[in-house]
């Protein structure tokens, strides 16, 4: 198997726009970008309301503060199927490549000529 992308690991960045209620340690949280913008299409009608709640000071809460985390994750390797040339993502010990059935292993490597252990 030819292996496009090894496992890697992405960093990015997450803004979220948080209030404060003033009476005690509770905070809420929505999801905005780096310009404190709402990012109102991930959110429920529920999470809309709450927001113009704490926007329109109709709960305790502070002016709202644009807070910055830094988080990451790891990609799976991609690897192309030596059989019928499929994408196949490599992510556990034994990965199937979806166009023709063919297994891998961890590394790329094919599982379809060792024998089955009953
Ligand atoms: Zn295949």
């Amino acid at each position: 198997m030819k292996i496009l992308a090894r496992n890697r690991k992405i960093f990015y960045t997450n803004y979220e726009m948080v209030f404060y209620a003033l009476d005690g340690d509770r905070k809420f949280v929505f999801p905005c970008n780096d310009y404190g913008e709402l990012d109102s299409d991930s959110m429920t009608v529920e999470e809309m309301q709450f927001f113009e709640d704490c926007i329109s000071k109709n709960v305790g809460v502070s002016d709202p503060v644009v807070e910055e985390t830094s988080k990451s994750f790891i990609a799976s390797a991609i690897g192309v199927c030596d059989v019928c040339i499929n994408q196949v993502v490599i992510d556990s010990a034994r990965n199937m490549c979806s166009g023709c059935g063919s297994e891998y292993d961890y590394h790329g490597h094919s599982l379809d000529r060792l024998p089955l252990v009953s």
